[in-house]
C-alpha cells in the first residue's frame, strides 16, 4: 500500500532529470544515444575555478559554513550584481543556497500560503510549477507563442492578475526558449504590477551570460521593482557547474532572512568547498568565461540551419541559453514506423526510441506543441543527432 504523503504523490518527477536518467539507462544497456535532453554544459570547470577549490580543501575549508553563505561570498556576490547588472545589494540581503533549485524552493516556501497564485509565463522552467505545488501555490500559466518569441506581454500579465495572485516567476534568458525579455518589454509588465502593489517577482537570470545579443536586463533594475523582486542567479550554467550545487539570490533583506531560517531548518549552508571556489568565479571577468558562450552561439547557428532543413520543425532564433524549443505540431496525428505520434511527449519519446536522440517534451515546460532540445553539445553530436532525427522522419 502506497503510504507516502499526498504531497509527494503529487509531486511530477522532473521531467529533464527522468530523461537523463533513462538516457543513461539506454547507454548502459549499450544503445549510442545521443543525450541532448540535460541542460548542462558540456564544458570542464574552468582550471581557475578547480584550483581554488582545491586550495580550499589544503586550506581546511571543512566546518558548517553559515547558513546563509560565507561573508567573503556574499561579498563577491554583491560586487557581481553591482559589476554586471547595476544592483546594490547589502550583506543580509544574500543567501547562498545549494543550487538555484533551492534558492527557488526557499523562495517559494517562504512566500506562499495555500492557494497563493503565481503566475507563469509559458513555456516555463520545468521545476517552477512542481516547486510551487510543493509550498501549496497554484500555478497559473499564461501561454505564449512563437510569434511573440515566447514572451507574455503586459496585456496577457494583467489579464491572468486576480486577488490571489502572490508572484510571477520566469527566466530571462529562458530555459527552455532561449527569449531574452528586453528592458522595454520587462517595463511594459512593470507597468502592469504598480497597480498590484502586493505581487512579488521572482527573475530567475542563471542564463544571463549565454546571451547572444547582449543587453541583459534585471528587473530589480527598475527602482519602482527593487523592493519587490527576488533575483535568483547560480553558477551552474555560464561556469560550467552543475554538480557544484551553488546558488544565490538578492533580495528584499525579510525575504532573505526567511530562506536564511528556511534552509538553516533543512539543509543547512551549502557545501564549503563549493562556497570557497565560488568566491573566485565570480571575482573573474566575464570575458574568461566568453569562449564558452561564443561556442554555443556557433552551435546554436548550426541547430537552428539543420532544424530548417526538416519539415515541420518551426523555431524561434533563441537569444540566450542553450535551447532550441521548435514546434513540432505539425507532426500530430501521423504515425511513422508504425508508431503514432498524438502530442510532444509521444514526439520525444519517438526520437528517443527510434532515433537515440534525448529530448524533452514542452508539456514538461507548459508547452504541449513543442519539443526542448539541448545544444549543450559537441558539433558533432548535433550534426549526427539532427542527421537521425531527419532520417527518422523522413
Ligand atoms: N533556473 C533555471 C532556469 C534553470 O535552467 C536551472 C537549471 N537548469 C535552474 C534554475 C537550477 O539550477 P541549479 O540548481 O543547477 O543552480
Ligand atoms: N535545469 C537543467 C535543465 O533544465 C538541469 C536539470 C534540472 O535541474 O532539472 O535541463
Amino acid at each position: 500500500m502506497n503510504q507516502l504523503s499526498d504531497r509527494i504523490n503529487n509531486l511530477a518527477t522532473s521531467a529533464t532529470l527522468a530523461m537523463a536518467a533513462k538516457a543513461r539507462e539506454l547507454r548502459a544497456e549499450g544503445k549510442d544515444i545521443i543525450g541532448l535532453s540535460l541542460g548542462e554544459p558540456d564544458f570542464n570547470t574552468p582550471d581557475f575555478i578547480k584550483e581554488a577549490a582545491i586550495e580550499a580543501i589544503n586550506q581546511n575549508y571543512n566546518g558548517y559554513t553559515p547558513v546563509d553563505g560565507y561573508v567573503e561570498l556574499k561579498e563577491a556576490i554583491i560586487t557581481k550584481f553591482k559589476r554586471d547588472n547595476n544592483l546594490n545589494y547589502t550583506l543580509p540581503q544574500i543567501v547562498v543556497s545549494t543550487g538555484a533549485k533551492q534558492a527557488l524552493a526557499n523562495v517559494a516556501a517562504v512566500m506562499l500560503n495555500p492557494g497563493d497564485e503565481v503566475i507563469l509565463p509559458c513555456p516555463y522552467w520545468v521545476s517552477y510549477s512542481d516547486i510551487v505545488k510543493l509550498s501549496e501555490g497554484v500555478p497559473v500559466e499564461v501561454q505564449t507563442s512563437i510569434d511573440t518569441d515566447f514572451k507574455m506581454t503586459a496585456e496577457q500579465l494583467e489579464a491572468a492578475i486576480t486577488p490571489k495572485t502572490k508572484m510571477i516567476w520566469y527566466s530571462s534568458p529562458c530555459n527552455p526558449s532561449g527569449s531574452v525579455y528586453s528592458k522595454d518589454e520587462l517595463r511594459a509588465l512593470a507597468d502592469v504590477l504598480q497597480k498590484h502593489p502586493n505581487i512579488y517577482v521572482v527573475s530567475d537570470e542563471i542564463y544571463e551570460h549565454i546571451n547572444f545579443r547582449g543587453g541583459h536586463f534585471s528587473m530589480a533594475e527598475f527602482d519602482d521593482m527593487y523592493d519587490r523582486t527576488v533575483t535568483v542567479n547560480g553558477v551552474s550554467k555560464a561556469f560550467a557547474m552543475t554538480g557544484w550545487r551553488i546558488g544565490y539570490i538578492g533580495a528584499p533583506d525579510w525575504i532573505a532572512r526567511a530562506c536564511n531560517k528556511m534552509q538553516g531548518q533543512i539543509t543547512s549552508g551549502a557545501n564549503c568547498i563549493a562556497q570557497r571556489a565560488v568566491i573566485t568565479a565570480l571575482e573573474a571577468e566575464p570575458s574568461k568565461i566568453k569562449y564558452m558562450v561564443d561556442e554555443f552561439k556557433e552551435r546554436r547557428q548550426l541547430i537552428l540551419n539543420l532544424l530548417s532543413e526538416i519539415e515541420g520543425f518551426k523555431t524561434n532564433e533563441p537569444e540566450g541559453a542553450f535551447y532550441v524549443f521548435p514546434n513540432v505540431s505539425a507532426y500530430f496525428g501521423k504515425t511513422i514506423k508504425g508508431k503514432t505520434i498524438n502530442n510532444a511527449s509521444d514526439f520525444s519519446l519517438f526520437l528517443l526510441e527510434e532515433a537515440l536522440v534525448a529530448t524533452v517534451t514542452g508539456e514538461a515546460f507548459g508547452n504541449p506543441d513543442c519539443i526542448r532540445i539541448s545544444y549543450a553539445a559537441s558539433q558533432d553530436e548535433i550534426k549526427e543527432a539532427i542527421r537521425r532525427i531527419k532520417t527518422v522522419l523522413g
